[in-house]
C-alpha cells in the first residue's frame, strides 16, 4: 500500500533518526478482542481504533503476536494465516532529542498535533548508550555484511551521527577508500576518491565497524581487516586514543565499555517516537466493514 503523503523528515540529519517497521495482523487483533476478551464486533472496533502499540512492540527485533515481520510481497499472518488485506504496516520514526533536532522537531510536532488519529507521539527517557545500541541494531539491519561496501556505508552512517550538520552523502559520492591520516590532528579531508580521517575519528569508526560485525568467535570486520577485541584495543592504545581519553585498565571488556561510552557520549537523552498510524486506521475501518 503506497502512502499518499510521506512524513517530511528532511530537516533532520540522517544520523539522528532511527526507522522501524512492523506488520500487525488485524484478524489476530479482532480475534483477541472478540473471542478472548469477549467484546461485540462494534465495541471491539472502537477499542482497536484507539489501540496504541507500545514502543517495545513497534521496535522489537523479534515480533510477537499480533505483530510480525515479513519481506514477502504477499505475506500470510504466521499466527492465523490471514491474507494481506488483514495486515497493516506500522512505521515508527525515532528522533533523538538534542541541539540539532529540537527546533525542527518542535515545528514538526506542531503540525502533527492536528493529526492525532494519524500519528501518535511517544516520548521516552533514555541514555546515550542505549540510543547508540538502538542505532547500531538498526544500522546492522540496513547493511549487507556480505558485500564489502558495507564498511564505507557503516563509516558514513557513523560520521552522519557524529557530525550531523555535514552533508556526508556528497562527501561519500564516488568514494573508494577511507584511510587514517598522519597529518590531520582532527576532522577529515577528501583527496580524490579517498577520504582521510584524523586518527581519533578513524579509530572510532573502526570501533563502530567492530560493533556492527562482531561475533564471539571471530571478532569484527573493520577497514583494517578482521580484528579481535584485543587487537582493536591494541590499535587504539598504540594510536594514543586510550591515553587521550583517559581510558586505562587491564580488563578488555571494561575497556570496551569505556570506549563505547566515549563514542556514545554520556548522560540522558530523550527519544521521540512518531508512530505512523495511517495505514492502520484505514485498514481497521476496511476490515471492520468486512467483519460486521
Ligand atoms: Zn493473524
Amino acid at each position: 500500500m503506497k502512502k499518499s503523503t510521506e512524513l517530511d523528515l528532511s530537516e533532520f540529519p540522517p544520523g539522528t533518526i532511527t526507522e522501524y517497521s512492523t506488520l500487525v495482523c488485524l484478524a489476530c487483533i479482532f480475534d483477541i478482542f472478540t473471542k478472548q476478551i469477549g467484546l461485540a464486533p462494534r465495541s471491539a472496533y472502537s477499542e482497536i481504533k484507539r489501540y496504541s502499540p507500545t514502543v517495545a512492540e513497534l521496535t522489537s527485533p523479534k515480533a510477537v503476536r499480533p505483530f510480525f515481520d515479513s519481506e514477502e510481497k504477499h505475506p500470510r499472518c504466521p499466527y492465523c494465516n490471514a491474507a494481506k488485506r488483514w495486515h497493516a504496516r506500522l512505521d515508527t520514526h525515532c528522533l533523538e532529542g538534542g541541539k540539532t533536532t529540537d527546533a525542527p522537531r518542535r515545528k514538526l510536532f506542531k503540525t502533527l498535533a492536528k493529526k492525532t488519529e494519524q500519528f501518535a507521539i511517544v516520548e521516552q527517557k533514555s541514555d546515550r548508550r542505549t540510543a547508540l545500541f538502538n542505532w547500531l541494531d538498526t544500522l546492522r539491519l540496513t547493511l549487507d555484511l556480505d558485500d564489502s561496501g558495507w564498511l564505507l556505508e557503516a563509516t558514513k552512517a557513523f560520521l552522519e551521527r557524529k557530525e550531523p550538520k555535514q552533508d556526508w552523502a556528497s562527501v561519500f559520492e564516488g568514494l573508494r577508500a577511507i584511510r587514517p591520516s598522519s597529518r590531520l590532528p582532527e576532522g577529515w579531508e577528501r583527496d580524490g576518491v579517498r577520504l582521510f580521517l584524523a586518527p581519533a575519528l578513524y579509530n572510532e569508526s573502526l570501533l563502530v565497524q567492530y560493533l556492527v560485525s562482531r561475533s564471539h568467535v571471530h571478532g569484527g570486520l573493520t577497514l583494517e581487516g578482521r580484528l579481535t577485541l584485543l587487537e582493536l584495543l591494541r590499535r587504539m592504545r598504540k594510536g594514543g586514543y586510550l591515553n587521550a581519553h583517559g581510558i586505562e585498565g587491564a580488563d578488555q571488556f571494561e575497556l570496551l565499555k569505556r570506549l563505547i561510552d566515549e563514542v556514545a557520549g554520556s548522560g540522558a537523552v530523550k527519544l521521540y517516537y512518531i508512530v505512523d498510524r495511517r495505514e492502520f486506521s484505514e485498514k481497521v475501518k476496511a476490515v471492520y466493514a468486512a467483519y460486521a
